[in-house]
């Protein structure tokens, strides 16, 4: 398919990891159901969803069976991956690549990853990667008493050489060891952290996941409802699990989102000028 030269036909989402994925598959799904019944005098056959990453494969971080499934879903949703390119700048109209290509979009998605902010005065020698270096029990290093949690600290364990992944579980994990630990009588006493991976999963458009658990992996349609299941049993509370049970509900069968903001032209007007 020819890639439009207009900027505004152009949605690229820079990134491949879940997020890059679920936000392309979304998309999709958006062209295919929403956006010719909000617009229908407008052709979205134009429309492009570049999904593009600086490794081969979406969802590099999962197993290969989700690599290769997901590659295989976002091609069914019309989704353009493209592998092996890494962003270098956008001005605005025009997205940068290392290799030299370059992409017109006026809709730019970072979906690359975030970093967190230094704090002045700790030494920037405990850095990698806008991580500090901590210690087993997120005690920053060279420090008595600084300790970094979650996204920001960056732990090595025989386990994960390369510090672990910054995922939600990690970081609420981390809290919970270290606030145990400051509970202990003694140091003596404390305990180290390690990462207990339960799984990842990503949808990518309706009807279509990827599911990694411990030594289980599976794909398509059962694992998009496993993964319906379980974010909603993730939600707090049995009140918001039932609200967003019937949200989710009216959203499947309708087809529809229940937030818009709907732009059409006041032909009146532009006959008066
Ligand atoms: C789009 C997206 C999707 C994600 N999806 C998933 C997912 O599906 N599953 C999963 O497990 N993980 C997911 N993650 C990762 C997950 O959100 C993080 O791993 C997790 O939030 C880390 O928690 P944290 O407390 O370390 O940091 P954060 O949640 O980032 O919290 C840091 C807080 O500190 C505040 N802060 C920063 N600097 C300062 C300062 N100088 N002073 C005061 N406050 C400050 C910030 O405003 C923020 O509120 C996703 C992340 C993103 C960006």
């Amino acid at each position: 398919r020819k890639r439009s030269d207009d900027g505004n036909w152009n949605i690229v989402i820079v990134g491949s990891g879940p997020t890059g994925v679920e936000l392309a598959g979304a998309f999709a799904e958006m062209k295919k159901d929403i956006l010719p019944r909000d617009y229908p005098h407008m052709n979205f056959d134009n429309l492009n969803i570049i999904l593009v990453s600086s490794t081969t494969t979406p969802l590099s971080v999962m197993s290969e069976e989700s690599q290769q499934m997901s590659e295989k879903y976002l091609k069914e949703l019309g989704v353009q991956f493209m592998s092996d390119e890494f962003v270098t700048d956008y001005d605005g109209d025009k997205v940068y690549m290392k290799s030299g290509k370059t992409i017109a979009s006026n809709n730019v998605i970072w979906a690359a990853g975030v970093i967190g902010n230094i704090i002045e005065g700790l030494n920037p020698d405990v850095m990698i990667r806008n991580r500090y270096k901590t210690d087993r029990f997120n005690r920053v290093l060279g420090y008595q008493n600084i300790y970094a949690i979650g996204d920001i600290a960056y732990m090595e364990t025989p386990k994960y050489p390369q510090a672990h992944p910054q995922v939600a579980n990690v970081a609420i994990n981390q809290g919970k060891n270290l606030g145990r630990n400051f509970l202990r009588k003694s140091e003596n006493d404390w305990k180290e952290y390690e990462y207990t991976d339960r799984g990842s999963m990503a949808t990518i458009g309706k009807h279509r996941a990827v599911v990694d658990l411990p030594g289980f992996k599976f794909q398509g349609f059962l694992a998009w409802y496993f993964w319906m299941f379980l974010h909603l049993m993730l939600i707090l509370s049995v009140r918001n699990k039932i609200a967003i049970f019937f949200n989710w509900m009216w959203s499947y069968l309708n087809k529809d989102s229940s937030l818009r903001l709907i732009i059409i032209p006041n032909k009146k007007n532009n006959t008066e000028q």
